[in-house]
């Protein structure tokens, strides 16, 4: 414990953002993070507790109290030891991570929970910026050739621990780049794409292959997924090539809105907007981009995605923006006592949010207005809802029109692609995910011999840390699998 008292004596520190006016010129990262002293002063208030409820409320298990007690004793090397021991890219998590783990912070019950993201961030590009992340190659090759579908992170995390005990990894990519949602999903605002490519150029030093722009299977016809194949690969084709095959293509099937008036221009889907953007980031000529300047923006959904639509609308310049949230407006504090260790429902407002839009909550959307033959989205109906016998309803004489020129759909996302599940001949659970336990024994195995799968693909859309925590408990399954033993952290 670094300092007794420290939880008394200091308050948290956040970490600070660039002012709106200034960020939203621009899709560069705003966050400014903590000092060196500032860092300190973060972790003096971790009280070292015996059982640390952070510990086992991050889902890749962080070893928090230490990695605190390093950097109050300015130990940052060390920091980052055991940081990387549990997480493989503590920048991805550091920069987007919702932080479940502050939740269950102990100090969370009474008072503010100590800043974790914030001394997680400061430690991973204090080690990038003295040169301390560098490849760690495996001593002796195994022989054992993998192939993982998908480079999001839960197919970085398993390459990368896969790689370091010696088998042949290569990773395919449907898209043009590596990095699945944190490259075209999240905006470079909130996470730089930077953090990723030199991630990559570590994990081919380490002996990992990329092959962008190979898609695993086929989608159907009419799929909105992003996709920028050159070239199909066919699951019968991996199988032959490689000893095993980790299935790690997340959950890209969006949730659709199928009211009247569904079929005008103007509404898509989040991710037929927000993946645009980043390519356009990344130096990309993109032909006919999906955008928002100048039009009154509805954003239909109240998570994450909808918010990254909130801020890449603001970015474009649109007239007005628009969220909408179905579930009534929670309140802005949670019941600590009745809640904590675990993540409270209250009312969460992101730097996107701060940046401007109007916030509708308890808001359903019947109908997508237009005017006269245009074709051309001009509005939505809607109407307030309300609990009531349990069940959300109408509420009667509330009906609503609203200008909307451009709409994105950001409800979440059902499932993964059916047809490349199906292509492997993969059970799927009642969601429509690829079906595998994580047990102990025979986890993240599916059906199929020699095939496995991780991260959203098996357990639905959900958080990078999950898809992380996933991706590194499957290479110790694969690599049990080949090897008969494994010395690789669960
Ligand atoms: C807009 C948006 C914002 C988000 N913001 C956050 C956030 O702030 N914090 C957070 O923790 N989480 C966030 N999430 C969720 C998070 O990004 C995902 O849970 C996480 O990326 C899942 O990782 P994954 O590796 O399982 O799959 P993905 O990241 O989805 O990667 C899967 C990859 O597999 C590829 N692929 C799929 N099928 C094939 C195939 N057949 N052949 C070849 N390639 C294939 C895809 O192209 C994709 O690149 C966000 C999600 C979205 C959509
Ligand atoms: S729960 Fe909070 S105070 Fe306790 S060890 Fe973890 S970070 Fe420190």
């Amino acid at each position: 414990m670094g300092k007794i008292t420290g939880f008394m004596e200091f308050e948290r520190i956040e970490e600070g953002y660039k002012p709106v006016q200034e960020r939203v010129k621009n899709y560069k990262e705003f966050v400014i993070g903590l000092d060196d002293q500032a860092a300190k002063t973060q972790s003096a208030r971790c009280m070292d507790c015996g059982t640390p409820f952070c510990n086992s409320g991050c889902p890749v298990n962080n070893i928090i109290p230490d990695f605190n007690n390093l950097v109050y004793d300015g130990d940052w090397l060390n920091a980052i030891t055991v940081l990387h021991s549990t997480n493989n890219f503590p920048e991805f998590t550091g920069r987007i991570c919702p932080a479940p783990c502050e939740a269950a912070c102990t100090l969370n019950v009474n008072d503010d929970a100590v800043g974790i993201k914030s001394i997680e961030h400061a430690i991973i590009d204090r080690a990038w910026h003295e040169g301390w992340v560098t490849p760690q190659v495996a001593k002796h090759k195994t022989g054992k050739k993998v192939a993982i579908v998908g480079s999001g992170p839960a197919g970085l995390a398993a390459a990368q621990q896969l790689a370091r005990v010696g088998h042949s990894v290569t990773v395919f990519e449907k898209n043009d780049r590596v990095g699945g949602l944190l490259r075209y999903g999240i905006p470079d605002f909130k996470m730089e794409k930077i953090h990723i490519d030199r991630r990559v150029e570590q994990m081919e030093a380490e002996g990992v292959a990329f092959r962008c722009g190979v898609m695993v299977g086929t989608l159907p016809a009419d799929s909105k997924v992003t996709n920028w194949a050159k070239e199909t690969i066919t699951p019968e084709q991996l199988q032959k090539e490689f000893d095993a095959v980790l299935l790690a293509g997340g959950a890209e099937q969006s949730r659709d809105l199928p009211v009247p008036g569904r079929e005008l221009d103007g509404i898509h889907f989040a991710m037929e907007f927000l993946p645009l953007q980043n390519k356009v980031n990344a130096g990309d000529k993109v032909k006919g981009q999906l955008r928002a300047d100048g039009k009154h923006v509805i954003v239909i959904g109240g998570g994450d995605t909808g918010s990254d639509c909130v801020g890449t609308s603001n970015r474009h310049g649109a007239a007005s923006v628009t969220q909408f949230e179905l579930m009534p407006q929670p309140p802005e504090e949670e019941d600590r006592p009745l809640t904590w260790p675990y993540w409270p429902i209250k009312l969460r407002t992101s730097s996107s949010h701060e940046e401007g839009c109007d916030r509708e909550f308890a808001i359903s959307t019947k109908e997508f207005l237009t005017e006269g033959k245009s074709g051309k989205v001009t509005g939505l109906k809607t109407v307030r809802i309300e609990f009531k016998d349990g069940k959300l309803q109408e509420v009667p004489g509330t009906e609503q029109t609203l200008k909307a020129d451009l709409v994105l759909l950001a409800m979440g996302f059902t499932a993964p692609v059916g047809s490349v599940l199906d292509a492997f001949g993969i059970i799927k659970d009642t969601r429509g995910n690829a079906k595998a336990s994580t047990d102990f024994i025979g986890g993240y195995a599916t059906n199929v011999p020699r095939v496995f799968a991780a991260g959203d693909v098996r357990r639905g859309q959900s958080l990078v840390v999950w898809a992380i925590r996933e991706g590194r408990q499957a290479a110790r399954a694969v690599d049990e699998f080949l090897m008969g033993f494994s010395d690789l952290p669960r």
